[in-house]
């Protein structure tokens, strides 16, 4: 890693600057509980920073700036607050190649491939949610002659997103913006494993907004985000992350009955026709298993069901493509694949590689290399594996692994390969592969998912809706729709004329 290169100078320099605090009230805090926690980079296992350690008290005092804030925030015009997230939007694209740096070292990420792209979409959230503020719009209702009747929409209140650290500055831009847009003031708690990029875009949103209106703590889910959703100022939760912790927090909303949206777990099939394009259908299977992000993606192809007269072919293929890929330094240009985010990941990641290993009928590929640079020899790197021979009801195929590993399944029968894509807890996403346009709406009309791709697979994008079903959630955001049906409340006003 090369502190001679500007961008990552200045990350590290950040870590350092950014170490121990919380940002709310529009200043970086000091953390009130007197704790903290070490920041270490998966790739090399140094600390890099130190991060503030949230607690009850520090959630209080940043609610009472949140809910401060509100009111004022709420009164502006929706154009003149998207006005603002617009000018952070010029502000993040500015600041891209740092907080990109600042990403690859706190998570492991590799710089190209993952970390530069979700820092232009960070940015590009920001600018998509800042046009909308006109779209706040209420409806006339044609009840009574006599009668003025219409809707209104008005921000909630104050709410709390909490995020993960698997894709952290765009799952939080896809909570912060709508509703800062609608007129809410946000807590964000950042998720332990990925503080320091998070504080960072939060620092550079809070320069230009009112202060209280963007608010972040860090710290861990049972001391931080534990008060933080029981808190009874909060109007709202969005979460991304585990189902376990979803359900959590949906038990938390449901006390005090204030709404949620739920984006959680997924085991996103990808359906392979006969009649597919074999070298379009590996590009995409290559970007798909989202192994350029060590599969740490809810919307990772995890499950591919291939035909079988194109079964072999399509393993070999997609094992020369994923053997050409680098797996080394965040930082270097040259690295395609990182490390996994923790140990405790890494664990997980290799008890199912056992699993696999140890099943009958099963094969396993391991793919490219593992790095040998000496500082590297401790980094959480594992090899990609594609599984073969695994059954639709194995734990494999079942289970969300979030690591580099994906099961291919054959089949014969188109019906038997969409029955099986829709024998799964989750219902995140899916994408069909096949050159004849009856399979194609087939297959999309009966898959059970929330975001279904045909001959392409895109990552989530601002302006189309995204969210699950089934155990993958509740609500959609990334669009318009999540802005108006996830952070404001209709109100119905009636005017009697006569
Ligand atoms: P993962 O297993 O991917 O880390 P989690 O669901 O545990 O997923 O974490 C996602 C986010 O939820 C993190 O910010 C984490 O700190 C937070 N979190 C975990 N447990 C709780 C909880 N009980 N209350 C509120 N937030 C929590």
């Amino acid at each position: 890693m090369t502190e001679s290169n500007p961008a990552i100078a200045a990350a590290v320099a950040h870590l350092r600057r950014l170490s121990n605090k919380h940002l709310y009230g529009g200043k970086l805090q000091d953390p009130i509980s007197g704790m903290a926690f070490p920041v270490v980079s998966p790739a090399t296992r140094k600390e890099v920073g130190s991060a503030a350690q949230g607690d009850a008290k520090d959630v209080e005092a940043a609610v009472r700036a949140a809910r401060a804030a509100q009111p004022a925030w709420a009164a502006m015009s929706p154009r003149a607050r998207g006005r603002q997230l617009v000018e952070a939007a010029k502000q993040l694209n500015d600041h891209t190649e740092e907080i990109a740096a600042l990403l690859a070292l706190e998570t492991g990420k590799a710089i190209r491939t993952e970390c530069r792209v979700e820092a232009k979409v960070l940015a590009d959230a920001f600018e998509f949610y800042g046009g909308l503020g006109s779209e706040l719009k209420g409806e006339t209702v044609p009840f009574a002659s006599n009668m003025l009747t219409f809707t209104q929409r008005e921000p909630i209140g104050v709410v709390a997103a909490i995020i993960p650290w698997n894709v952290p500055l765009l799952l939080m831009a896809l909570k912060i913006a709508p509703a800062m847009v609608a007129g809410n003031t946000v807590i964000v708690k950042s998720a332990e494993e990925a503080p320091m990029s998070t504080l960072y875009v939060v620092e550079i949103l809070s320069k230009l907004l009112p202060p209280g209106v963007v608010n972040i703590l860090s710290g861990d889910g049972p001391t931080c985000g534990t008060p933080l959703i029981s808190h009874p100022s909060i109007g709202k939760i969005t979460f991304t992350g585990s189902v376990a912790t979803g359900k959590i927090i949906a038990h938390a909303a449901a006390d005090r009955l204030i709404p949620t949206t739920l984006e959680l777990g997924g085991k996103s099939p990808m359906l392979v026709f006969k009649d597919a394009d074999l070298e379009r259908t590996v590009a995409g299977a290559v970007s798909g298993m989202r192994f350029t992000r060590q599969g740490q993606s809810c919307t990772a192809a995890s499950r591919i069901f291939v035909h079988n007269s194109l079964l072999d072919k399509f393993v070999q293929s997609l094992s020369d493509k994923v053997n050409a890929m680098v797996i080394g330094d965040p930082l270097d240009e040259k690295t395609d694949i990182g490390t996994i985010i923790s140990d405790q990941q890494y664990d997980r990641v290799k008890s199912y590689i056992a699993l696999g290993e140890q099943s009958k009928g099963v094969q396993a590929l391991h793919l490219s290399r593992l790095p040998q640079a000496p500082e590297l020899k401790n980094g959480l790197f594992i090899q990609p594996v594609i599984f073969t021979g695994v059954g639709n009801d194995d734990r494999l195929a079942r289970e969300e692994i979030f690591g580099p590993v994906t099961c291919v399944i054959g089949f014969d029968d188109d019906e038997d390969a969409i029955r099986m894509a829709n024998d799964s807890d989750f219902g995140l996403a899916a994408t069909v592969w096949t050159s004849d346009l009856k399979t194609a709406l087939n297959a999309t009309k009966r898959l059970q998912a929330g975001f279904v791709q045909v001959n392409q697979n895109i990552v989530v994008q601002p302006g189309l809706s995204y969210g699950g079903v089934k155990q993958s959630g509740l609500g959609k955001e990334a669009s318009l729709e999540a802005m108006l049906d996830h952070f404001t409340s209709k109100k119905t006003i009636i005017m009697n004329m006569d």
